[in-house]
């Protein structure tokens, strides 16, 4: 299950490395270029010219990792990564993230067995027919790991592996 919830290693390395540079390319930019040309913004002090230059370009950063997020959640729930990608990154005001984040689908399951990605229902892979869950000895049906009977016919659940009976 962790790592269904690592946020941060479901974004790829591209978007993070994106994200930086885009924040440190405007912060500079902004610091060294465009700040000393604007003589209204030359009366400040200079650290809080500096505090500016590091807060201000961090929303690229932020949108670089959502985006990235967007791809690589929607890629591992079987979505159209590439497509949810582009309308994460180009409706404005993160207003595609938003609309994604409302209507992605449940998160696939992998086969340990074969790599196939199957949806999180399945006890079994339905290519190679490895265990994905524990199941009921009873009905078969997929059983959480904590229970203690099948929620489906009632049987009582022993501790343990996968497909116990
Ligand atoms: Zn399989
Ligand atoms: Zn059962």
């Amino acid at each position: 299950m962790s790592q269904r919830n690592g946020v941060w290693k479901v974004i790829p390395a591209t978007a993070k490395t994106i994200g930086f540079l885009l924040w440190l390319g405007i912060g500079l930019l902004m610091r060294f270029v465009l700040l000393p040309r604007d003589p209204e913004m030359n009366q400040w002090s200079e650290w809080l010219k500096d505090l500016l230059c590091f807060v201000a370009p961090m929303f690229l950063l932020f949108y670089a990792l959502l985006v990235g997020y967007v791809y690589g959640d929607a890629k591992r729930r079987g979505m159209r990564h590439v497509l949810w990608t582009f309308i994460a990154a180009l409706v404005p005001y993160a207003i595609g993230a938003i609309i994604y984040f409302v209507i992605r689908d449940p998160v696939l399951d992998i086969c340990p067995g074969c790599q196939t990605q199957a949806r999180p229902g399945f006890a079994y892979c339905p290519k190679c027919g490895t265990a994905l869950k524990r199941s009921c000895g009873g009905c078969g049906r997929p059983v959480e790991a904590d229970w203690m009977n099948c929620a489906h016919c009632g049987r009582k659940l022993g501790a343990g592996a996968p497909q116990d009976a």
